[in-house]
């Protein structure tokens, strides 16, 4: 794969740094990760408010399953998320709450403990692994799909292989992985959305989908097809 560096490069330029992820803890981190399945993130928000300063593992921990799905019911799927939170705290009380001694451990150990979570699949155990513990892996969600897909890279139908791929042709550090994950939200989100908003686009010389589908459609001028 080529030119990864330069998607994420023209991506920042045009969008610039986006500081993810947005929690005040890295518990609340993992928190969002689980809630943030199957809605939006506006969603996760109003549920993430009903905590109030309640927000701990030790809460989560305590807390009847019904009234803990009542406090997310925003975010959808409350009674299963439920469950999924309160596996996720037993998980983490292993590591007694505390987020030091989780980040002693080498990701790969980590990565499978998430796995076998309750709820957690590979795209939450990615994001927990790169946005609360600091360890750089690349986090797949449809929205990465779709762009590479539409800038003529190859997909394959595995989760772990296009990870795998993304990976070994970037830099590991947490950082470039932390803003290329939320860099492509950003892009899916005022670009390249299921219906492609390619007018403007900071990718759009590069793009296969505009220039082999959308090019009598796109009605743009000619000098933007050079890449
Ligand atoms: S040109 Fe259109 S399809 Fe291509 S990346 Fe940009 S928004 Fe997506």
């Amino acid at each position: 794969m080529e030119g990864l560096l330069q998607v994420y490069n023209t991506l920042l330029a045009a969008y610039g740094p986006r500081n993810w992820w947005p929690a005040r803890t890295p518990f609340e981190m993992m928190v969002g990760a689980i809630l943030t399945q199957n809605t939006t993130w506006k969603n996760v928000e109003k549920a993430i408010n009903n905590f109030g300063n309640r927000l701990s593992p030790e809460f989560l921990e305590n807390v009847a399953v019904e009234e803990l799905a009542g406090i997310i019911r925003p975010s959808g799927y409350y009674n299963q998320k439920a469950l999924k939170l309160k596996a996720l705290t037993t998980w983490f009380a292993k590591y007694s709450y505390n987020i030091d001694k989780v980040r002693e451990v080498n990701g790969e150990t980590l990565r499978l403990e998430l796995l076998g979570v309750k709820g957690v699949g590979r795209e939450t155990a990615d994001s927990i692994l790169t946005y609360a513990l600091h360890k750089p892996y690349f986090v797949l969600d449809a929205y990465t799909k779709r762009i590479f897909s539409r800038l003529g890279y190859e997909i394959p139908a595995s989760y772990d292989e296009l990870r795998l791929r993304i990976e070994n042709n970037i830099p590991q550090e947490l950082y470039l992985y932390n803003e290329f994950h939320a860099l492509i939200v950003e892009h899916a989100k005022r670009h390249c959305s299921k219906a492609p908003s390619c007018g403007g686009c900071p990718l759009l010389n590069g793009c296969t989908k505009l220039s082999q589908d959308n090019y009598n459609t796109m009605k743009l001028p000619l000098q933007n097809f050079k890449g």
